[in-house]
């Protein structure tokens, strides 16, 4: 048995197992460990991964990448009409207002969402465990970034779905780092709590965030975060090229989207060649525009002043960590540095100068967020067994809970976590009324999505108490595994009825008390829970509480819509496999043609035939290898599989009287002599 992690960024994926062997990043199809998080479609199928980038150049409008960042959004967010200026498909506004991305497929067009294309990309990253792990994956954890909103979490963990996988855990990208750094480092905790920062700097976002490792646990304390990443270096340098080449050549490439395409590949090149060089590097691309070839250079001084603003923003962001974790520079015992631009040397100086410390590169910075979510799934997981480690994580923006007010014309309300909260955690909220009423949960702050609110529940069935006074109800506001805010539950406290009924039937108490919720001295979030719940228990005997009915409104497919995306994700997924295996058929059938003309020409059957037959079979695979590239290119399954069968039947006569004789030479002379 074996689970998987997921880390699912905006230009690769890459995925880990744990197995009670270890952890292991699993290579795909091409035998590479990372996938790049592109989708393409033909007339005939879908193209996923490694095939859909490498010819993303030769089907640019049906070839879609970069949908990480639209997830759980609506098209005229001003979020996606930014991220839309990199993306090349052609995207619309569905009449709902959501994303729909438009491509070419089975020579019709059709329009998928941000989530249903990451269901794709989830599938292919499914079939690469599977085959890697010789085993069906269902259960995994997946990491997303830590400035995640509720929205964008939902629309992943329905993408999940879509795909058909397990998800135990959305867990933050740097608490997977940072699991993957300290489960095999428990012994540096012995003495003493380590502090450590955790720099992840991608294609698209910096993430940084402290954490503090005590024996068998880890605690996140902060988080800072900029939506910056490797892309923005390209951006930057894509735009200083395109002048030169405007004024050097005359050609715009910006007018251009190949041509645009290609100039980014080159740059990104040598971007990761100036990480590893301080002198001038060259950048050619032939044929460019108009048949011209355009030729320039670089060198990484240059490119760290084209960049300053993206520095910049990056070292405020550090700073930022810093003043949010409290930490003094002498407080940190390491800074670890994992995603791909964390190599660029301007950002390891960035770090020495304001954390006081040389970045350190324990972790392999490309699939540490992948194995600390396997060793998550692991650990969650009873399919592999492996050792405790306790992971609090954090909820990263403020949450309040809002509700009208009886008799007032006002909203009451009530911060319910504080930014930085530990995650999962659970509080009730007490409130008194006599009607039925709606409460909300919003954020506290400013969030990266343009709407605050989280969800609206309607709390129904509520009346005042035969002497028409107020009843007592009680909210649950929970932070889940996957970071999501959510009202679990709403109890009418119902103290009259309470001796007899309690014995009577047992129902399920609610605490009186309203939580303190404090963050847990137990190693694990979920412990939090569990002992708040253990305290409701323990209440059990003086207090009835009643489930009352919630309607509720937040992000996310409805079940129906969810069933529909996953039956169809279903279609396409046995529509590729038709597909793969027709053309399996014809490898077959064009293979067979090969190997027997050359073992009738010259080759070891030649001799096990008479000539006319011999001819006669030849000038028929002639014909088959033509008929190939002709009429027959592009034919059904079954038409390569019988013609490759009747084929066969010709030529297994020839075959048997070739393996007779090898079994059996002597034999085979005397049958010879004796015609
Ligand atoms: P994100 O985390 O933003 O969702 P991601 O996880 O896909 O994205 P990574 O794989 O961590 O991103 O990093 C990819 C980025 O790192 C790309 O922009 C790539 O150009 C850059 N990169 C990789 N190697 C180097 C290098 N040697 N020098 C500079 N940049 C590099
Ligand atoms: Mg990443």
């Amino acid at each position: 048995m074996s689970v998987i992690g997921i880390d699912f960024g905006n230009e690769g994926c890459y995925v880990a197992a744990a197995r009670s062997g270890g952890i292991e990043t699993l290579a795909n199809d091409y035998s590479l460990r990372a996938t790049p998080s592109f989708v393409a479609f033909d007339g005939k199928k879908r193209i996923i991964g490694v095939a859909a980038k490498n010819q993303q150049v030769t089907n640019m409008k049906n070839t879609v990448g970069g949908f990480k960042r639209l997830l759980g959004r609506k098209f005229n967010d001003p979020h996606v009409q930014h991220e839309l200026k990199s993306i090349p498909a052609r995207v619309e506004e569905r009449n709902d207002g959501s994303i729909g991305i438009k491509v070419n497929y089975l020579n019709e067009d059709q329009h998928f969402s941000p989530e249903q294309l990451t269901a794709m990309l989830f599938t292919k990253l499914k079939e690469t465990s599977a085959s890697a792990m010789q085993t069906q994956v269902n259960d995994c954890v997946i990491a997303c970034p830590v400035f995640f909103t509720n929205a964008e979490r939902r629309a992943l963990l329905d993408a999940a779905q879509i795909a058909g996988l397990n998800v135990l855990r959305l867990m933050n990208e740097t608490t997977a780092t940072a699991l993957a750094y300290g489960f095999y480092k428990n012994d540096l905790f012995e003495d003493k709590p380590r502090n450590v920062i955790f720099v992840d700097f991608g294609h698209s976002a910096l993430q940084v965030s402290a954490c503090v490792f005590t024996k068998g646990k880890l605690k996140m304390i902060a988080s800072s975060w900029d939506q910056i990443g490797g892309r923005d270096f390209d951006l930057a340098l894509a735009e200083y090229f395109s002048k030169e080449f405007l004024e050097r050549y005359k050609i715009n490439a910006k007018t251009n989207a190949r041509a645009n395409l290609r100039l980014l590949t080159e740059i990104e090149k040598l971007k990761k060649q100036m990480s590893a060089n301080s002198t001038k590097l060259p950048l050619n691309i032939e044929c460019f525009l108009d048949d011209i070839d355009v030729s320039s250079s670089m060198q990484r001084s240059q490119m760290e002043e084209l960049v300053a603003p993206v520095l910049e923003r990056v070292e405020q962001t550090f700073r930022k960590l810093l003043a949010e974790s409290k930490w003094s520079v002498d407080d940190i015992d390491s800074v670890e540095i994992v995603g791909g631009s964390t190599r660029i040397p301007s950002i390891k100086q960035l770090i020495e100068k304001v954390f006081n410390k040389p970045a350190s590169t324990t972790l392999n910075q490309d699939e540490a967020v992948s194995r600390g979510a396997a060793l998550q799934c692991a650990i969650m997981s009873p399919a592999v067994r492996v050792r405790e480690f306790g992971v609090t994580d954090i909820q990263n923006y403020a949450v309040k809970v809002l509700w009208d007010a009886e008799g007032s014309a006002s909203n009451a309300e009530v911060e319910i976590f504080p930014q930085f909260h530990a995650s999962p955690f659970s509080r009730l909220v007490t409130i008194a009324r006599k009607s039925p009423f709606s409460a909300s949960i919003v954020y506290g702050q400013p969030v990266p999505y343009p709407d605050q609110t989280i969800g609206v529940w309607k709390i129904k069935d509520i009346k005042p108490t035969e002497r028409g006074e107020s009843q007592e109800v009680k909210l649950k506001v929970r932070i889940n595994q996957n970071g999501i805010v959510l009202i679990s539950s709403a109890t009418l406290v119902d103290r009259k009825e309470l001796e007899e009924a309690a014995a009577a039937t047992g129902e399920q108490a609610a605490g009186e008390e309203k939580a303190t919720g404090e963050q847990p001295a137990a190693n694990s979030g979920e412990q939090a829970d569990a002992q708040q719940e253990g305290n409701d228990k323990a209440k059990k005997k003086t207090i009835k509480a009643v489930e009352l009915p919630m309607e509720i409104v937040t992000h996310g497919f409805y079940p129906n819509e969810l069933a529909n995306y996953s039956q169809q994700e279903a279609k396409m997924i046995g529509n590729d496999q038709k597909e793969t295996e027709r053309i399996d058929a014809k490898n077959a059938l064009e293979e067979f043609v090969y190997d027997m003309r050359n073992k009738l020409q010259g080759g070891p059957l030649e001799r096990y035939v008479v000539e006319a037959e011999r001819e006669a079979i030849v000038a028929q695979l002639n014909d088959l290898e033509n008929w190939l590239y002709e009429d027959g290119e592009d034919c059904e399954r079954e038409i390569y599989t019988s013609r490759l069968s009747t084929l066969q039947q010709q030529t297994d006569p020839i075959k048997h009287r070739s393996q007779d004789f090898e079994q059996s030479p002597a034999a085979f002379d005397e049958l010879k002599n004796s015609i």
